[in-house]
């Protein structure tokens, strides 16, 4: 699906055209939007920006991060369309990567909670782990042994240890999984771990993975390339213990920053394998596999979330947009705000941009407790009754990472193309029924609690 329209005007248009084509109104006052061709271009870029600076025939596997934007369409979407797997952290996030047709060989699981059923099923599946600690490779090893009880028994599934090169945290601490103390991986500069860990692969011959993920949005591409620096010297150092090239792959994980404050993209893919290349060559040229599992740079910026302003106030002076978007769709904004602001634009009934002057307002959400708001004192065209609030950047972790406070329901999520033929759109999820909420607040066990 070529199109030369920018991002931007991609997004302008899907407003539009949600409003005219009902995707949003009256009866339906949030929706979310999704740019399918944004989404095929940031899969292409990640492609493109590791081609560049790998020889051809390495294998690189790009698995998304699940947890991003856990909707089925859109594994598949990446899957199909841009090769690129599934970073799993859940049974459930592996179900979804099963539902979108992600091959076994293509998903990896992490998670720093697997249980014993789960790494049996993944194993039995073939899909890559990586153990977070040492008492989950002694699981791995007892799994393994049943499974085959011969005395070179090995798993099917390549298996991988994740470590903390404890290089410290960017600048939200509750997404920072490298600080001395994260909970993640083995803590390598712990007094005797890192030795602990070269014997872990020595022991386990079958072992040929090592992982590594810094952290999530906040973390500058410098400490991002120092955490996987850190990662390609102790694969240097086990596989120069062993003799042999036991470690042939290394899973750098996700984390390259999103810019929420324009439409510039950056820092690009490509910004962060020329880093790497620049100070980790040796990963890069040719004798390791690798593994990324990038997931907010994928789909943040493809996501809008619309919704219709219920209605506008003022109260202290202050004029207050109350719509449908709140802490279900933004969490972390609205209780970190700090550390996560949203652009928010402004469009009319007829889902047309609003023209100026801006006037300071709040744009705040349908939950009952005071903080639910997206924007405090946000100079934005004044929103008013029947106009829609779009709020920018949130295809990963927002629309989908919902939050059922006021048993609030999931909203519809709906992509889009948008050619100079017009804007089409297709259900990705409708919205939750009521039936459907009531059902997941034990509905079925309405007399549970009447029996004692
Ligand atoms: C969350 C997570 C990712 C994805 O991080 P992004 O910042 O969304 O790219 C990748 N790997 C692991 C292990 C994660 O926990």
């Amino acid at each position: 699906m070529p199109s030369d329209m920018s991002a931007p005007e991609r997004r302008e248009r899907a407003v539009r055209a949600a409003v005219e084509q009902g995707v949003v109104g009256p009866g339906t006052p949030l929706a979310g939007l999704l740019d399918i061709t944004g989404i095929r271009a940031s899969a292409a870029a990640l492609r493109a920006a590791f081609d560049e600076v790998t020889p051809p025939g390495t294998p690189v596997l790009h698995a998304f991060a699940v947890k991003a934007t856990p909707l089925v369409p859109v594994l598949r979407l990446l899957y199909a369309h841009g090769g690129i797997g599934a970073e799993v952290a859940s049974p459930g996030e592996l179900a979804l990567a099963r539902a979108a047709g992600v091959r076994p060989a293509d998903t990896v699981l992490d998670s720093p909670a697997k249980t014993g059923a789960e790494l049996r099923e993944a194993l039995a599946l073939g899909v890559a782990v990586n153990a977070d600690n040492l008492q989950e490779l002694t699981r791995i090893d007892a799994l393994v042994k049943s499974a085959a009880p011969a005395p070179s028994a090995s798993p099917a599934s390549p298996v991988g240890l994740r470590v903390n090169p404890q290089i410290g945290g960017g600048s939200i601490g509750a997404l920072s999984t490298a600080t001395a103390t994260s909970k993640f991986g083995v803590a390598l500069r712990d007094p005797g771990a890192r030795e602990g860990v070269v014997r872990a692969y020595l022991d386990r011959p079958w072992m040929t993975r090592l992982h590594t993920h810094s952290g999530s949005q906040g973390l500058p591409l410098e400490l991002m390339v120092r955490g996987v620096a850190a990662a390609y010297e102790l694969a240097e150092e086990v596989n120069a213990a062993a003799g042999r090239r036991q470690i042939d792959t290394v899973d750098i994980g996700g984390g390259l920053p999103v810019d929420f404050a324009s439409d510039t993209g950056t820092p690009t893919y490509a910004d962060y394998a020329r880093l790497l290349k620049r100070h980790v060559p040796g990963l890069l040229d040719g004798r390791y596999g690798l593994v990324t599992e990038f997931g907010r740079s994928l789909l943040a910026k493809h996501g809008t979330v619309l919704a219709r302003v219920e209605y506008a106030k003022t109260s202290g002076g202050r004029p207050i947009a109350v719509t449908h978007a709140g802490v279900q769709i933004a969490t972390r904004t609205v209780y970190a705000p700090e550390s996560w602001p949203l652009r928010i634009a402004a469009y009319d009934a007829e889902g047309r941009p609003k023209p100026g002057p801006t006037v300071a307002q709040d744009v705040a959400g349908p939950a009952c407790f005071a903080g639910d708001l997206l924007a405090e004192n946000r100079p934005l065209p004044l929103l008013e009754q029947g106009d829609y609030a779009a709020v920018l950047d949130t295809g990963a972790y927002c629309m989908t990472a919902h939050y059922g406070y006021n048993s609030l329901g999931r909203a519809g999520i709906h992509g889009f193309t948008a050619t100079a033929g017009g804007v089409r759109f297709g259900v990705v999820r409708p919205p939750q029924t009521f039936d459907e909420i009531v059902a997941e607040s034990g509905g079925e066990h309405a007399d549970a609690l009447l029996d004692f």
